[in-house]
């Protein structure tokens, strides 16, 4: 499993980003979870939904505990990106 995870190269790309580990894992999670049951299961909680909702499905869903915190109103989405490498603005990429 772990050689898949690394193969499937996410955590370079949430660091490129700059997301939180902990938000990179459990979108890992989440991924491997969706890929083995051909996306009919996810493992994001409501509040992660709403969250990938209301920022217009960026791509970037963040894990369970800061998407509580973002519905709290006490981080903002933006808040959990540090360190971004990629140069441009989120949530494009430099692709897009
Ligand atoms: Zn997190």
């Amino acid at each position: 499993m772990g050689k898949l995870l690394k193969d499937m190269n996410f955590i370079d790309m949430g660091l490129h980003y700059g997301y939180p580990t902990c938000c990179i894992e459990d979108f890992m999670v989440n991924a491997m979870v969706v890929q083995f049951s051909s996306g009919a299961r996810t493992t994001h909680t409501e509040e992660q939904n709403k969250v990938s909702k209301d920022t217009g499905y960026t791509g970037f869903v963040p894990c369970q505990k800061h998407a509580k915190e973002i519905l709290r109103g006490e981080i903002k989405l933006e808040d959990l990106i540090v360190n971004r490498q990629c140069k441009t603005p989120f949530p494009q990429g430099e692709h897009d």
